[in-house]
C-alpha cells in the first residue's frame, strides 16, 4: 500500500500541514511533523469527508494534546469508530510476535524492531511481545489497537452456526431447598446408571459426572445448590444447560425453593421440576404443582410449558423418565458443539494435591482435550500431564461436554475459570503472565460495580438502562411492599426490577447472585453477617440497610436523579455477643456479654440484632466489668451491659455498637 508524506498532501490539496496534521490525529493517527507519512487508504477516507463536509469524527488517539477538546461521551456520535479505516484500529491478541505485529500494522518487522529500539525494548523478530507495550508501539504509528482475549478471540457461540457442530450432552444442575433430596437424587442417578464393568462401577467425586443411557448422555454437576452455581457465574462462567429444581411432595415450595428459581432466571437456564419423595403417604405432587404456577413454572399436562417428573430418590422411583425428560429438554435446545478443534471449557472444581500437584476438573465446552495439549486457565497456564475420567480412568481425550480431571497444571485456578487449548506452549506461559499482572494492578485500582452512590452518573452515561435489585427484609410483608415502591420508581432511562426477595437476614448466597447478575442488595430491618459483609467486600457489591421505607424510596429515588448525598456514613466500632442475661430488681434485665470484635463505650450508638433481624435502636446505657462501671471494653473481655429503654434481650443476640461518621460535602436533598 503506497504511503504519502504529509507535506506532499498539504502541497497538493492546499490546506496547510499543521490543519492536516489536527485532522488526521480526530481519525486516530497520530502524525509526528509534516514529514510522516500516512498510507493511501486514510487520506482517501480524508478527501471523501472533507468533500462531504463532515468533520473526521474519530476518537483521538490517547496521550495527544487534541485529547483536552473530546467531547463528553453523551455527545459522541454512536458508532464514530466505524469511520476508521480498517489499518489504523486493529485487534491484538494477548499475546504477539514481533512479526505477527509488523504484518498487522503492515511496516517492515525492521521498522517495528527499530521503533521498539527507540523505545528501550531490545527485542528479535521472533521474540513474544507484552500486550502493554505491543499497544504502545502502535499508538507510536498512529494505529490504536484494541487487546482481545483469548476468550474472545475463540467464542463459545460459534458452535451455532458451525457446520461441524454435532450435538453433545447437556449439562445439569440440581437445586432446590434443603432437605428436599438434592444429594440423594445425585446419588440415586450415579448408583442406578453407572456403565456396568468401569473400575467396579465406583463414581470417582471429581466435581461432576457424566450418565450413560441408550438414548443419550447427561452431565450432572456434583454441587448441588446454588451458591456452587451463581459463585461460577459470578466469575463468568455459563455452564448449566438446564436447572432440575427438586421439590418435596410432602413439603411444597419453601424458600430456598424460590431463590433457585430466581437464580435460575437470572442465568437464563431452563427450569425442569422434579417432585420429590412422592413414596411417602403424605405427598401431594399436585399441590407442588399449584404452589409453582404463582412462579409461572406451570407444568405440560395442565397447559403450561414446564417439565415435571415425578420421581422418589430414596426409592429410585421415575429416574428414568427423569433423565428421558432431561434429554427431550436438551433436544429441544438443540445443544451442540464442535468436536474437531482446540479444546475450550470452564473449571469446575480445582485443589492442590499432595502427591499429583494441582488438579483441576474441567468440564470441556467445546473442541477435544488432548493429553499433551497446551492451555490458558485464568491467570495459570501449562500443558495436559494425564487425563482421568469420572470413575478415575485415565483417558487420553475428552469430547464436549465431558468432565474430566486435568493434571499439569502451574497453579491452582478458580472455578468458574475458563480453560481454553492453544497452539503453543510458550504462548500460554506468556498470555498467563500478563494476566497476573492485569491481575495485580487490577487489584490495586479496584473494579467498578453498580453502587447507589454512582447510579445517577452510570445513568447518565448509558452504563446502565436496568438497576437490579435484591430484596431482603424482616417479613413477607415488607418484601413485597417495598418490591411495589422500587418497581413504580422506575422511569423511562432506567428500569428497576427485583431480581430476588426473601426473608432473612442477607447471606452469602445473596450477595453471589448480586455480584453474578451486578444487583445491589437492600436489607430492609435485617442485618448482613460479618462474613457476608467480608464477602461483599472482596465482591464489591453494595449493601444498602434501611430500617424504614420512606427513607430507602427517597434515598433510591434521589440516588436516581444523582441528588445522593449521605451526609454520613456508619462506621463499626464493634461487636458485643450476648451470651447470658440476668434480671436484677429496680434495674432490669443485665446482658453479660463478650467482645468479639473492636470495642464497646458506654453512651455509644448500637443495635441489637436477633437472627440478622434488627430488633433495636439506641444506647449503650451502662457498661460494667465486675460490678464496677467502666467507659470502654475492648475485645476479648466480658462485660455486662444495660441498653437504653430496652428488656427484651436475649441469650445469642448480638449488639452491635457504631458511630455515624460525617463526610464532608453539601446536602443537596430538597424533597
Ligand atoms: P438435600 O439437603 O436437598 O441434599 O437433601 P438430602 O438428599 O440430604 O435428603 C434429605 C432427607 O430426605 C434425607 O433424610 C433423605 O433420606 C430424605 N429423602 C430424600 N429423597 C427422598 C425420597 O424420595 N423419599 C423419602 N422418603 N425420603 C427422601
Amino acid at each position: 500500500m503506497g504511503k504519502v508524506r504529509i507535506y506532499e498532501l498539504s502541497k497538493q490539496t492546499g490546506i496547510p500541514s499543521k490543519q492536516l496534521l489536527e485532522e488526521f490525529c480526530k481519525l486516530g493517527v497520530e502524525l509526528k511533523s509534516h514529514a510522516s507519512c500516512v498510507d493511501e487508504e486514510t487520506v482517501a477516507l480524508f478527501m471523501q469527508l472533507a468533500k462531504e463536509g463532515k468533520k473526521p469524527v474519530a476518537k483521538p488517539a490517547a496521550g495527544h494534546p487534541v485529547e483536552a477538546v473530546e467531547p463528553p461521551v453523551e455527545n459522541k456520535p454512536q458508532g464514530a469508530t466505524a469511520v476508521l479505516p480498517a489499518t489504523t484500529c486493529i485487534k491484538l491478541s494477548e499475546t504477539i510476535t514481533v512479526k505477527e505485529l509488523a504484518e498487522k500494522l503492515e511496516y517492515k518487522s525492521s521498522v517495528v524492531i527499530k521503533k521498539l529500539m527507540e523505545m528501550g525494548h531490545l527485542v528479535s523478530i521472533n521474540q513474544l511481545l507484552n500486550v502493554d507495550i505491543a499497544v504502545a508501539l502502535a499508538k507510536g504509528f498512529g494505529i490504536e489497537a484494541q487487546v482481545v482475549s483469548l476468550e474472545e478471540e475463540i467464542p463459545l457461540e460459534e458452535a451455532v452456526d458451525d457446520p461441524e457442530a454435532v450435538p453433545r450432552p447437556p449439562v445439569v444442575t440440581i437445586m432446590g431447598h434443603v432437605d428436599h433430596g438434592k444429594t440423594l437424587l445425585l446419588d440415586a442417578i450415579r448408583q442406578t446408571n453407572v456403565a456396568d464393568g468401569e473400575s467396579g462401577g465406583i463414581t470417582q467425586h471429581i466435581g461432576a459426572y457424566k450418565v450413560k443411557l441408550d438414548k443419550g448422555e447427561v452431565v450432572f454437576l456434583d454441587t448441588p445448590g446454588h451458591a456452587a452455581f451463581t459463585s461460577m457465574r459470578a466469575r463468568g462462567a455459563q455452564v448449566t444447560d438446564v436447572v432440575v429444581l427438586v421439590v418435596a411432595a410432602d413439603d411444597g415450595v419453601m424458600p430456598q425453593t424460590i431463590e433457585a428459581i430466581n437464580h435460575a432466571r437470572a442465568a437464563n437456564v431452563p427450569i425442569l421440576v422434579a417432585v420429590n419423595k412422592i413414596d411417602k403417604p403424605e405427598a401431594n405432587p399436585d399441590k407442588v404443582r399449584q404452589e409453582l404456577t404463582k412462579y409461572d413454572l406451570i407444568s405440560e399436562d395442565w397447559g403450561g410449558q414446564t417439565i415435571f417428573a415425578e420421581v422418589s430418590a430414596k426409592q429410585k422411583i421415575g429416574l428414568d423418565t427423569l433423565l428421558d425428560m432431561l434429554l427431550l429438554e436438551a433436544e429441544m435446545l438443540e445443544l451442540k458443539a464442535n468436536p474437531n478443534k482446540l479444546a475450550r471449557g470452564v473449571i469446575i472444581e480445582a485443589e492442590l494435591d499432595k502427591g499429583r500437584g494441582p488438579v483441576a476438573t474441567v468440564l470441556v465446552q467445546s473442541g477435544t482435550l488432548r493429553v499433551g495439549d497446551p492451555f490458558v486457565c485464568g491467570i495459570c497456564s501449562g500443558r495436559v500431564r494425564a487425563l482421568f475420567n469420572d470413575r478415575g480412568n485415565r483417558i487420553k481425550e475428552a469430547l464436549p461436554s465431558t468432565p474430566v480431571e486435568v493434571l499439569g497444571l502451574s497453579g491452582v485456578p478458580l472455578a468458574g475459570d475458563t480453560f481454553v487449548v492453544v497452539a503453543d506452549e510458550r504462548r500460554a506461559h506468556q498470555i498467563a503472565e500478563t494476566r497476573q499482572q492485569k491481575e495485580r494492578e487490577q487489584t490495586l485500582a479496584g473494579t467498578t460495580r453498580i453502587t447507589l452512590e454512582d447510579l445517577h452518573h452510570q445513568i447518565k452515561h448509558g452504563e446502565i438502562k436496568e438497576l437490579k435489585v435484591i430484596i431482603k427484609a424482616d417479613v413477607q410483608g415488607s418484601i413485597e411492599a417495598v418490591t411495589d415502591a422500587l418497581e413504580k420508581l422506575s422511569t423511562t432511562e432506567v428500569k428497576i426490577t427485583s431480581i430476588h426477595g426473601s426473608v432473612g437476614g442477607i447471606t452469602e448466597s445473596d450477595v453471589m447472585l448480586a455480584s453474578a447478575s451486578n444487583a445491589i442488595v437492600i436489607g430492609f430491618n435485617v442485618r448482613p453477617e460479618p462474613k457476608t459483609i467480608q464477602l461483599a467486600e472482596r465482591e464489591k457489591v453494595d449493601i444498602n440497610l434501611y430500617t424504614v421505607i420512606y427513607q430507602l424510596v427517597a434515598e433510591v429515588r434521589a440516588a436516581m436523579e444523582g441528588l445522593l448525598e449521605p451526609d454520613y456514613k456508619e462506621v463499626s466500632i464493634g461487636r458485643v455477643e450476648v451470651r447470658q442475661v440476668f434480671s436484677v430488681s429496680r434495674i432490669g434485665k443485665i446482658a453479660g456479654c463478650y467482645v468479639t470484635e473492636g470495642k464497646v463505650n458506654r453512651g455509644d450508638t448500637c443495635r441489637l440484632v436477633r437472627d440478622s433481624v434488627v430488633t433495636y435502636e439506641g444506647n449503650i446505657a451502662s457498661l460494667r466489668r465486675f460490678k464496677e462501671d467502666v467507659k470502654e471494653i475492648t475485645v476479648g473481655y466480658e462485660c455486662g451491659i444495660i441498653l437504653e429503654n430496652f428488656q427484651d434481650i436475649k441469650q445469642g443476640d448480638t449488639i452491635e455498637v457504631y458511630t455515624q461518621e460525617e463526610i464532608a460535602r453539601q446536602l443537596k436533598i430538597n424533597d
